[in-house]
């Protein structure tokens, strides 16, 4: 074992999911002799003591809320040991590293971030001053590190088990989850997505051998269930569909969850058969909005009508779509907003929904090429650093006012577990109450029916 001091290696948030992103860093730190200590402060308390004996801090920010807490916890952490190198690591870090540069951490690495940490936390012991391809400090810049990672079986012993987190529910039923990942980056640049200005169009597969002594490992731990948090499963459709099937072939009791791309589902049709038959439980698509306007300025490389087809083709294998929104935007309109909650209603689709998604509101961070789009002066504002976001406005302020109520509604109703046809409603009534028009969510309630319970995980899914 190495002589070191001590590695800490913090998750903040996950969406809900044992991090991927601590079991990934740990296996590789674990097979060079370190030992470090793992905590998802998302189950897990941490101790003043544990701050105060770390030399090197690497905290996982994959995703918006990760960052948000992230920088809370740096901050914490300066505080009580102020010796210790607090290192940012993971898609967000580097979109925003100038800022948390500036007074809370000592360096940031974006990508693929395994190998330039691990280089990082030797030369950290070697007393070297880090200038290293791939961290990004306040002496050297550098960009994503994009190179092939040695990718190891994720070390999952130290991580609180799966119990503590969300579960996936199956009729009446919850099943313990796990999540992996089959790929890392993704092939397509979507103007609004995070991961463009890091991958810039590239994606990285996983072995198939890994990915799959990944699930075995959960599944022995209990998992009846598996997320493949690929930010697009079908980037590489051959990879995932090898790995569906094997993990099926071992574990035929196991369903699965995947991200898929609208374009891709219909690109790849054909394949929709056999994701049934090896335990999809439903499929999650960055659908968006509804308005081609909006979807054309976010180069989705999808329509409406392309979204209506998909529905209905999941529909005919029995899987369930839920489509993920961003409905506030600049160029999403009122009526637009409530001809989307029309569709759902309409097509009997409102469970399909996790009612957050209809408050998300564009998040515009540094890199962000939505930065470049012609015409963004009529609404494109500074940077807000601190909130990691440009700061914009809608060209009617109806909808930024809209936006704030629609969040009030959605965030009460996730604190009291409210009925998501229910919270639906209240929205629509909202969003027609800013037309000046009257509209009875009891109606609308007795209208609708019964509702259905479809497979989702117990956590809603935001970055
Ligand atoms: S939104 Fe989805 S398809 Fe588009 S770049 Fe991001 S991950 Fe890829």
């Amino acid at each position: 074992m190495r002589a070191t001091g001590h590695i800490l290696l913090i998750s903040c948030y996950e969406l809900g999911h044992q991090p991927f992103h601590l079991a990934s860093l740990l296996a590789i730190l674990q097979e060079t002799g370190y030992q470090p200590l793992a905590i998802d402060t998302a189950v897990e308390d941490l101790a003043d003591d544990v701050i105060r004996q770390a030399h090197f801090v690497g905290i996982s920010v994959p995703m918006h809320t990760a960052l948000r807490l992230g920088e809370q916890l740096a901050r914490r952490i300066r505080t009580i040991n102020p010796r210790a190198h607090i290192c940012f690591y993971g898609l967000y870090a580097l979109l925003n590293a100038d800022h948390l540069l500036e007074n809370t951490i000592d360096s940031a690495i974006g990508g693929e971030y395994e190998v330039p940490l691990l280089s990082l936390v030797t030369a950290l012991e070697s007393n070297e001053h880090p200038s290293l391809a791939g961290v990004y400090t306040v002496q050297h810049s550098s960009e994503a590190w994009l190179q092939r990672t040695p990718f190891r079986v994720p070390a999952r012993q130290q991580l609180p088990s799966l119990q503590h987190y969300a579960r996936l529910q199956w009729h009446d039923e919850l099943r313990l989850a796990g999540y992996t990942e089959a790929t890392r980056g993704c092939k397509h640049t979507c103007l609004h997505c995070p991961i463009t200005p890091v991958y810039k169009g590239r994606f990285f597969a996983i072995p198939s051998t890994i990915v799959l002594a990944d699930i075995r490992n959960q599944v022995e731990r209990g998992a009846r269930h598996i997320t493949f948090g690929d930010p697009d499963f079908w980037n590489g459709p051959t990879h995932a569909l090898r790995i569906t099937q094997a993990m099926h072939q071992e574990f035929p009791e196991v369903t699965f969850d995947a991200t898929i791309k609208i374009e891709h589902l219909l690109k790849h049709r054909q394949l929709l058969p056999a994701l049934k038959e090896t335990g999809c439980a439903f499929i999650v698509s960055a659908v968006e909005s509804l308005h081609n306007t909006v979807l054309h300025h976010l180069d989705k490389g999808h329509t409406q009508a392309d979204i209506v087809e998909v529905f209905d083709l999941l529909a005919q294998v029995g899987i369930s779509l839920r489509p993920s929104l961003l409905p506030f935007t600049p160029w999403e309109t009122l009526e637009s907003y409530l001809h989307m909650l029309t569709f759902f209603e309409q097509y009997h689709l409102i469970e399909h929904l996790d009612p957050v998604h209809l408050s998300i509101r564009l998040l515009i961070p540094p890199g962000s090429a939505l930065l470049d789009t012609p015409g963004s002066h009529a609404w494109l504002e500074d940077l807000d650093a601190a909130a990691y976001t440009y700061r914009w406005h809608h060209p009617d302020p109806r909808m930024d006012r809209l936006q704030t109520r629609v969040a009030k509604v959605v965030e009460a109703a996730e604190r009291t577990n409210a009925d998501t046809v229910e919270t639906f409603f209240q929205v629509m009534a909202l969003a027609y109450a800013t037309q000046g028009i009257d509209f009875s969510v009891t109606d609308a309630l007795t209208r609708y029916g019964p509702h259905k319970i479809l497979p989702h995980l117990t956590e809603s899914w935001f970055c």
